[in-house]
Order: structure tokens, then sequence, then C-alpha cells
């Protein structure tokens, strides 16, 4: 194998790597959970965990403490802790911003045509889904659902 290839190699299997997906209430609610996990396996994500959880509200704001005094917390606040969500424990390579592309926009008006936001977000708001932007937020959010100190003992 020329070292070039060996190196794409390397770099390749480096990139496997891990991000926090959720289905939001809203999906949930609205029969949608399946059709959105079939997307993300048919993108070549594989599960390794997920659960279902109703968020209590200050779990809501704590989950989205980076949103702290933007003007859309409260509601998004009331929204993620209307009713039942799905957060999944995802693994790719590249997952992190390969689930961000899959996802597509905040806004569904924006989101680019095949994206799960374009297919199934009602709104900005009721967007269908979250996922991680960042490796660091990926660690912070599936240790806050799936970690020792979760709520899930
Ligand atoms: N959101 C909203 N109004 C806004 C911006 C965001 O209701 O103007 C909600 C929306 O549900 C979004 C979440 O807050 O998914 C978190 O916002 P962020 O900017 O992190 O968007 P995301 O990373 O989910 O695309
Ligand atoms: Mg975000």
């Amino acid at each position: 194998m020329a070292h070039g290839a060996i190196a794409a190699a390397i770099v390749r299997e480096g990139d496997l790597d891990e991000t926090l997906f959720m289905i939001k209430p809203d999906a949930v609610l609205g029969h949608k959970a399946g059709a959105i996990l079939a997307e993300a396996e048919r993108a070549g994500f594989e599960i390794l965990d997920l659960r279902l959880v109703r968020l209590a509200p200050r779990d809501a704001r704590r989950f989205y403490a980076v949103h702290e005094g933007k003007p859309f917390l409260d509601e998004l606040v009331e929204f993620m802790s209307s009713g039942p969500a799905i957060p999944c424990r995802l693994r790719r390579e590249n997952a992190v911003q390969a689930l961000r592309d899959l996802i597509g926009a905040t806004d569904p008006k924006d989101a680019k045509p095949g994206t799960i936001r374009a297919r199934f977000a009602e709104s900005k708001g009721r967007n269908a889904v979250h996922a991680s932007d960042s490796t660091e937020s990926a660690r912070t959010e599936i240790e806050f659902f799936f970690g020792d100190g979760s709520a899930r003992r």
C-alpha cells in the first residue's frame, strides 16, 4: 500500500466518533420517530444507545444551558418538556458534522431539500430533532443522557 493510502486509512479510522441525536417531542408525538431513525441508519449511523425520556423543565433548561439569556429559551424549554423525546447515541465516521448535514438548518424553511428538518420539522422552534454542534458538546450531551450521572439508573 502506498504511503498516502495508509495515511488515508488511518485518518478514516480516527474519524469514527460519536454524537448525540435527539428526536424532539413534535416528531415523537407526530409518529415520525421510526422514519427519522431510519434516515439516520440509512446515512450510515450506528445506534449505540437510545432511550425515551420525558424531560422535566429544569432538565431541559440544563440541557440547553448554552442558550441561557436567549429570547427563545423559555419557549424551547416548555416545548422540550411538553412530551416524550428520544435521545440517541450515534456513531459514524465524522459523526458530528455528518449528522448536522443530515438534519439541515435550524429553520426548516432554510433546510436543504431531503434533510431531516426539511422533511419532518414543523417550524424553527418545533424542528423535529437535535444534533450536537461540536465534539465537545457531543461528549457533554452523551454524558447528560447516558453517563453515570444521568437519570437513567
Ligand atoms: N430555537 C428557536 N428559535 C430560534 C433559535 C432556536 O426556537 O430563533 C430553538 C430550536 O428548537 C433549536 C433550538 O432552539 O433547534 C436550539 O437552537 P440552536 O441555535 O442551537 O439550533 P440547532 O443547533 O438546534 O440547529
Ligand atoms: Mg444547537
